[in-house]
């Protein structure tokens, strides 16, 4: 009898046991009620905190926002830097990362990516009257960027001779390019021009060179949680062929915004 309860047991924990490692991630959240998203929080216009409201507000949380109503959940805002959202995608503080994020193979090897939502390049912001126009006059000169970024192994690349100084966020650098402390703050065009034209005084900045890379944004998602990036896959789908996407991306990067960039590229769409 002892034997034959054992054996019950032991096989409604096998049961069970399954079901827990089958429910996924999906599920998960769906069961909470709520999406916790990591994005930035002082990224002008990805993520940002609007001062009338004290929200979080941005591109990237136009996206998570589509993305959890589509689930049928709350959304949930996390601050995240360029350095620690992988980290906290890989504890699971998070389970998504909108948080402008280039998909690199590199990464990938410890997080997985959606399909590209984004696409931008990095260039250089200066002084208007510095004198500097590409990365050729950066020799020998210190250019502040974000530590975790892509733009600080970029930089490092393409000009080799320039003492790359990382700052926690990029409006450290700028800060620190306005106090003379480097020359130039390098990123992807589109966060440079948020820094340009949330300043006081535009004029006084400007966006120099050519693009020293492509930068495809890509949604981070946990490893190994395939319906979750399925149904992320799809969101960006059917947001890109009902014209949501363009409504999303015109409203922060259409050519009445402080931050045109025109939209060059489609995303993968598949039948
Ligand atoms: N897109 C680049 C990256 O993923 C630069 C912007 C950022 O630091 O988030 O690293």
């Amino acid at each position: 009898m002892l034997k034959r309860i054992m054996i019950v047991a032991l096989a409604l924990t096998f049961v069970f046991g399954a079901q827990i490692a089958i429910a996924g991630l999906l599920e998960d959240i769906q069961a909470r009620g709520e999406l916790i998203a990591g994005v930035k929080d002082a990224v002008v216009p990805f993520g940002f905190v609007d001062e009338a409201t004290n929200d979080i507000v941005g591109f990237d949380i136009d996206i998570c926002r589509y993305i959890a109503d589509k689930l049928g959940v709350e959304l949930r805002l996390e601050p995240v830097t360029s350095a620690t959202r992988i980290p906290m995608l890989e504890q699971g503080s998070v389970d998504i990362l909108a948080a402008t994020m280039t998909h690199k193979f590199e990464r990938d090897e410890q997080i997985d990516f959606s399909i590209t939502y984004f696409m931008d390049g990095q260039k250089l912001l200066v002084a208007a009257d510095s004198g500097i126009t590409s990365v050729a006059d950066l020799a020998g000169q210190k250019v502040g960027t974000s530590k975790g970024s892509t733009s600080e192994q970029n930089i490092a690349e393409a000009q080799p001779d320039c003492i790359v100084v990382s700052f926690e966020g990029y409006p450290e650098a700028f800060l620190a390019l306005k106090q003379g402390k480097v020359v130039a703050v390098t990123t992807d065009s589109t966060i440079l021009l948020g820094l340009k034209n949330s300043d006081e005084n535009p004029e006084n900045w400007a966006i120099v060179g050519e693009f020293i890379s492509d930068e495809p944004y890509g949604l981070g998602v946990p490893e190994n949680e395939s319906d979750f990036r399925d149904f992320v896959n799809l969101c960006l789908a059917e947001m890109w062929k009902s014209g949501d996407y363009m409504t999303i991306y015109n409203k922060w990067f259409g050519e009445d915004t402080a931050y045109y960039l025109p939209l060059e590229w489609e995303m993968e769409i598949w039948p």
